[in-house]
């Protein structure tokens, strides 16, 4: 009798939870949690009284003290022989003026190849808005250059948003993000600029990107369809489930705050009450959920991932 010894390259770390959209195979790829702190910043007018109202968000989503939880991760889509990935979260070793996301240092890429998408593997980046928080990973360090981590992946960006950085005196952090983590992918040869028509459009069979504009001018949120099944990726246009209770809660970040709360109430409206599932971008475990209709607002019922 021998014992079973399992093969060098067996995963023993696991990866994280994936939904079925149809025939489609969505994954999380964590990254980090953000610190408590985080979301009292990021959404001040969520108080605890604003948390005490929607008793749903606790245990998940708020803590028993009324902060809210908010993490970093990307989501690794399977969609009929193409590898795709929505964001790419803070990354690794980066300068930021943000000390919970200075010198970064994650297993994320690790988790990502559990998660069965090696980094040249991947043939679609899909950045919802160029915010530090969700192109870090676009690139890693190597010998002092930053050089693009998906070589062979086409980088996606609406050209709205595209635009509106290059028109703005950026500061020199901003300036900063963008030499490590967009400039080298754009200089590889990497990066698609998109034209995403108000009522939304294809990039890949079943993947639409949709302007949500506010947060960002060219913030897309990103619809997955297969057969009758289908589910949206938030972007920033949603960072928090406390956000379905109270629309009108904007982030500290919004560059139209208006325009903010316009894009997410739309978003919300459209998908009350039904089948679709809404898959945040900042949202931490159990991430995903249905959007019910609720004395006059929105609740998310949560819908955990598989283990994957
Ligand atoms: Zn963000």
């Amino acid at each position: 009798m021998h014992q079973f010894t399992p093969p060098p390259h067996a995963i023993t770390h696991g990866s994280g939870p994936a939904w079925a959209v149809g025939d489609l195979l969505v994954h999380r790829v964590d990254e980090t949690e953000l610190p408590p702190p985080t979301g009292a910043w990021l959404l001040p007018d969520a108080t605890s009284d604003v948390v005490d109202d929607a008793p749903w968000l606790r245990p998940d989503f708020a803590t028993s003290d009324g902060a809210l939880q908010l993490a970093s991760h990307s989501f690794a889509i399977e969609a009929d022989g193409l590898r795709v990935l929505v964001d790419t979260g803070i990354g690794n070793g980066k300068t930021r003026a943000n000390p919970a996301w200075d010198h970064l240092d994650t297993p994320y890429l690790r988790r990502l190849t559990a998660a069965g998408f090696a980094p040249e593997s991947v043939d679609l980046v899909i950045l919802t808005h160029l915010h530090t928080d969700h192109v870090g990973w676009n690139t890693f360090e190597r010998d002092g250059s930053w050089i693009p981590t998906f070589p062979h992946a086409r980088y996606l960006v609406a050209r709205a948003e595209w635009d509106y950085w290059a028109g703005v005196e950026m500061d020199e952090p901003r300036r900063q993000m963008f030499r490590d983590s967009v400039h080298p992918v754009r200089d590889a040869g990497l990066l698609d600029l998109v034209d995403v028509p108000a009522a939304g459009g294809e990039v890949a069979p079943g993947i639409r990107l949709r302007p949500t504009p506010g947060h960002t001018p060219g913030q897309v949120a990103v619809e997955l369809h297969s057969g009758a099944h289908s589910a949206v990726i938030t972007g920033d246009c949603v960072h928090h489930p406390v956000q379905l209770h109270r629309p009108a809660i904007t982030s500290c970040v919004d560059i139209d705050p208006a325009q903010a709360i316009h894009s997410r109430r739309e978003l919300l409206a459209s998908l009350a009450d039904t089948e679709t599932l809404l898959l945040g971008s900042h949202f931490p475990p159990p991430t995903a959920g249905l959007v019910t209709a609720e004395g006059g607002t929105y609740r998310l019922r949560p819908v955990p991932g598989a283990s994957s």
